[in-house]
């Protein structure tokens, strides 16, 4: 009885970061839709005195759709997760990631162990000869 409690606990758990991942999602694809509408509106507001503000404010908003494209991608990959049954599970061990990682990073794909693994192998990249 008791795991059958602690089940349902890490299933709602898991359902509050599934939706929180769906709402960041309609997020960014709303201030996408959003900005689309503002760069068509701009485009014809333009004259040749705002071309150099403009072309500033343009390449802001290319690259916060950059990030939000990456964030999409991501959220995308944690949600397919969600739907196979392997969310939360680390991409190097398979171990579960522990449940307060997976609230604080939600995007998390690999456990603290792994990660920290991961971290000190790169910034030691220099020195190690991997392949
Ligand atoms: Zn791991």
């Amino acid at each position: 009885m008791k795991s059958a409690e602690n089940d349902s606990v890490l299933t709602s758990d898991f359902d509050l970061i599934k939706k929180s991942l769906l709402m960041q999602k309609s997020d960014i694809l709303n201030k996408h839709k959003e900005f689309k509408s503002l760069q068509t509106a701009s485009a014809k507001a333009a004259d040749e005195a705002d071309a150099v503000v403009q072309n500033l404010q343009d390449n802001l908003n290319i690259q916060l759709h950059e990030r939000d494209r990456h964030s999409l991608i991501l959220i995308d990959k944690a949600l397919s997760k969600f739907s196979e049954g392997s969310y939360g599970k680390c991409e190097a061990c398979e171990e579960m990631i522990s449940l307060r990682r997976l609230q604080a990073r939600p995007l998390a794909t690999l456990c603290i162990a792994c990660m920290e693994e991961n971290e000190s192998a790169n910034s030691s990249a220099g020195r190690n000869i991997l392949q």
